[in-house]
């Protein structure tokens, strides 16, 4: 499938009412999709083997989206293709008191993954001009100066080979209420229930608006966004193990050459 069309342009404006959440151009269904998502797991599979094989390179997947858009969901069901070994996953929470001590970046770098893995940041610095703007946690000439300070961040990060993707998983607010419904609903999922996140939905407009911008000011050749439709959980699969493909597959990737007269070696009898 070609991603091509859910990824942002650097230097334009964002209008999210123009990507429908709904959309699943490409396939039917769930049932339509099953082989080339299977596909697309194997391939991953087997990218980021050598990912790690060669050991000169990295990934960072960057996940944002609304409560209940489907961060973990994706990290559960396209992630889980990698094998662990290689794969450092980060969850960005309200941040600690030893790191608001520091500068906001203080905890992404630390975070970045190191050459041979995949980084996986669930929620990550986007949050300190999201949450940090809608709820007024720094005055506009704090948050508004960071988004050349992203750039500029993410510009030195994929210079030193880390090849970064960044996701935002666009969910309807329709969804959102049925999601967040079957979450007080159903007893296995009543754990994930946070009544903190009915405030944000209540500021979902200002959100929006704030991903707008983010997305728009923050679309880089070097970090690009997309804007995955996520209402439907098979299609968000689909399209993030698309884009993962398609980064690993534009990374060059080899196994390093094997020793000089592998052949030659003998295996010796165990002492
Ligand atoms: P989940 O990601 O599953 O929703 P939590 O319920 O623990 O996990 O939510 C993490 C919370 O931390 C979110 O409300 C998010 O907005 C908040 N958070 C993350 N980064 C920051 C930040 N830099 N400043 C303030 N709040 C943040």
């Amino acid at each position: 499938m070609n991603v091509k069309r859910f990824q942002v342009k650097p230097g334009s404006t964002v209008h999210l009412e123009a990507f429908d959440p709904d959309a699943t151009p490409g396939f039917k269904d769930k049932q339509d999709a099953a082989d080339d998502l299977a596909g697309n797991l194997a391939k991953l599979a087997a990218l980021q083997e050598k990912l790690y094989a060669q050991g000169t390179q990295a990934l960072l997947v960057v996940l944002q989206g609304m409560d209940t858009s489907g961060k973990d969901g994706a990290i559960e069901h396209v992630m889980g293709a990698f094998n662990p070994q290689g794969v450092q996953i980060t969850a960005f929470k309200v941040p600690t008191s030893e790191e608001l001590a520091h500068d906001y970046l203080w905890r992404i770098h630390k975070a970045a993954p190191p050459r041979g893995m995949v980084g996986i940041f669930n929620r990550s610095h986007y949050e300190d001009v999201l949450v940090v703007r809608v709820a007024k946690l720094a005055p506009k000439k704090v948050w508004s100066k960071r988004f050349e300070h992203i750039n500029e961040f993410e510009k030195m990060l994929s210079d030193s080979g880390v090849r970064i993707v960044k996701l935002f998983l666009h969910i309807s607010a329709e969804e959102q209420a049925r999601r967040l419904t079957e979450r007080r609903e159903t007893p296995e999922k009543q754990w994930k229930f946070n009544p903190g996140d009915l405030k944000a939905r209540a500021q979902w407009s200002l959100y929006q608006r704030a991903y707008e911008d983010a997305l728009g000011r923050c679309a880089t050749p070097w970090a690009p966004w997309f804007v995955v439709p996520s209402n439907r959980k098979w299609y968000r699969n689909m399209v993030v193990s698309q884009v993962l493909v398609d980064a690993l597959e534009g990374m060059d990737l080899e196994f390093p050459p094997a020793v000089e007269n592998i052949s030659t070696f003998e295996i010796p009898p165990a002492g």
